[in-house]
């Protein structure tokens, strides 16, 4: 993307904005010789970054991917193809807003945690299993225990905090 006044061509994205139809970005660009700014409009398919896997290989972009990720660790749970669309919807957005030529495949995957994690704790944990392929089982049982406590918690603070003092002393009298 070269500069219009001085032809240089880095700058950095100051503002990024999808059109309404969600098939055209604007960006808000500065000159990183001259500082002036300039307006870019980007067809959106253009946009999307190359995904540089671990082991340095690069791939073109496919939302395929995610979504198929995202169904995976859905399988049987009560989250509608609806919702699963909306959440890579989401991500492809976030991905077109760094406005970057290349993004690692890590990128993506901590996206789709982070979007499970909302999205159903089954379905995260499943994909987080995975997706870290986590350094031994106590660190997995670790991960498991926080998400149960922090949701039961959520359910119903008065029985959580209840529960912890009473079930510990029982159970060394047992
Ligand atoms: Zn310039």
């Amino acid at each position: 993307m070269k500069c219009p006044f001085c032809r240089d061509l880095d700058n950095k994205v100051i503002d990024s904005r999808l059109s309404k139809d969600g098939d055209i970005i604007r960006r808000r660009r500065e000159c990183l010789r001259c500082e002036r700014r300039f307006t870019t409009y980007e067809r959106v398919e253009e946009v999307l970054p190359m995904i540089v896997k671990k082991d340095g290989r690069r791939e073109v972009y496919e939302r395929l991917k995610i979504t198929s990720g995202l169904k995976k660790a859905c399988e049987k749970r009560p989250v509608s193809m609806e919702m699963i669309e909306q959440t890579a919807d989401r991500i492809e957005r976030m991905l077109q807003e760094r406005g970057e030529k290349e993004v690692t495949s890590s990128v993506i995957g901590e996206a789709i945690m982070k979007a499970l994690f909302d999205l159903d704790k089954v379905a995260y944990v499943r994909f987080a299993s995975v997706y870290r392929s986590f350094e031994d089982v106590n660190e997995f049982m670790r991960e498991l225990k926080d998400l149960l406590q922090s949701s039961r918690e959520a359910d119903d603070p008065k029985r959580a905090s209840r529960g912890k003092n009473k079930g510990k002393s029982s159970a060394r009298n047992a």
